[in-house]
């Protein structure tokens, strides 16, 4: 996978306001917020989008979605926020890094956008 914006960020190459890291994943601030509270969860295995995850990374996945939940949870919005996974340019995917969009802090209206 070639490098992108997250992996830089990962690596330090480009600062980014972090809220939480360990040796899996990465959660930062996104850059342009669609809510009071919009996160990025990234894990830190390059992998470009979900349609590439393989049955190896069944546990990465897993550990992403727990992690999601203990950040709203401390972020004091454990019993409402929504998750979201662009997959591919015609979902509105535009960075080539697994990302979860975690949101959270306003109403969330449904069908999304
Ligand atoms: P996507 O459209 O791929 O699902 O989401 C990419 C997200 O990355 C967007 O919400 C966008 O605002 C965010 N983003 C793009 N560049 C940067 C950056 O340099 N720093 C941070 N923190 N977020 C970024």
């Amino acid at each position: 996978m070639t490098e992108t914006l997250f992996s830089k960020i990962i690596n330090r190459e480009i600062p980014a306001d972090i809220v939480y890291e360990d040796d899996e994943c990465l959660c930062f601030k996104d850059v342009n917020p669609q809510a009071p509270v919009h996160y990025l969860l990234i894990p830190k295995k390059p992998i470009d989008r979900l349609t590439s995850a393989m049955p190896d990374d069944q546990y990465m996945l897993g550990y992403l979605l727990l992690k999601a939940k203990q950040i709203m949870a401390d972020a004091g919005h454990g019993d409402a926020f929504r998750l979201v996974i662009n997959n591919g340019p015609g979902a509105g995917q535009t960075v080539f890094h697994l990302h979860i969009h975690m949101l959270a802090g306003r109403a969330m209206g449904w069908p999304p956008g």
